[in-house]
């Protein structure tokens, strides 16, 4: 299945997305794509209805995060050999953790805003992983029967921030905007291997990104085990796995965002998200009056 959520920030509706690439509102059935509706009962459920006596939405005319009710956001650094080296950081021997703030989730679409005063804001194309079951302390060979599904991740980061502001990279992984996740999240049963997938991100047209999860340094069931080992992992909490090579930081010069530039990102079986990069209100007003 693929789940998603529509309609205006805050007040989304569960939606399905059926055979034919149509919306049908989920409405009637559950009150959001989140929480128990996510463990595997709660997708069994989901999967005996014949989509075909769904309202079609004829018009969904925004996706929201494809996952409603977020409690953790829990990424991963440094997961894939060349983008560490591209970071000029070396390869981890244990997973590299950090949080992004649960308030920077926006739709797959929606703009992302340049904080205020940044000039090095990132883009980083992840897959995300969207936990089903309750993981504490799973074995490798079990970890994935927790898991309900996957989606696509921008793990937009302003380098500074995180890398030049002291303390942990929470600082510069968590501003508004700076969590796009979806259009959709497909279960786990249409992603048979997760370990090959491309993946991919260009901005204003030129492909910056170009990867494939099987280049992972620890793959999705090593990470949800040993998320595990030291945190609860809820349904509907979304790992974001790292990310491939070709960030705006390891260019040489680097190349950060700006305002009016387009972000494209997919991932293979999981779709496409497209973000327009604008200024924050605070900077747009000083460059305009000129102070
Ligand atoms: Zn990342």
């Amino acid at each position: 299945m693929k789940l998603l959520r529509y309609g205006t920030p805050g007040r989304e509706k569960p939606g399905l997305l059926d055979r034919d690439g149509r919306v049908r509102d989920l409405s009637a059935i559950v009150d959001d794509i989140a929480g128990e509706h996510l463990t595997r009962a709660g997708l069994d459920a989901l999967r005996r209805i014949d989509p075909a006596t769904l309202p079609i939405v004829e018009s969904a005319a925004r996706y929201g995060p494809a996952v409603g009710r977020v409690g953790k956001f829990v990424c991963v650094g440094l997961n894939y050999a060349d983008h560490a080296a591209e970071s000029g950081m070396a390869v981890p021997d244990q997973p590299v953790l950090f949080m992004k703030a649960t308030s920077a989730i926006v739709g797959p679409n929606d703009d992302v805003v340049i904080p205020r005063g940044s000039v090095k804001t990132d883009w980083e194309v992840e897959l995300g992983v969207v936990i089903g079951d309750v993981a504490r302390d799973v074995p490798v060979d079990a970890a994935l029967e927790h898991v309900a599904g996957y989606l696509v991740v921008n793990d937009l980061s302003e380098r500074e921030f995180q890398l030049e502001h002291g303390g942990q990279w929470v600082k510069g992984k968590s501003c508004d905007t700076f969590g796009p996740i979806g259009p959709w999240l497909v279960t786990r049963d249409e992603v048979p291997d997760p370990q090959n997938l491309s993946l991919w991100l260009e901005v204003n047209g030129h492909r910056y990104q170009n990867g494939n999860t099987r280049t992972m340094i620890f793959t999705i069931a090593h990470l949800v085990s040993y998320i595990s080992r030291y945190m609860t992992l809820m349904p509907g909490d979304v790992i974001s796995t790292g990310t491939p090579p070709g960030v705006g930081l390891g260019l040489k010069p680097p190349t950060y965002l700006k305002p009016g530039d387009v972000m494209a990102l997919g991932i293979e079986g999981l779709g496409q998200q497209r973000q327009q990069v604008i200024a924050h209100d605070a900077d747009a007003h000083r460059a305009s009056s000129g102070s």
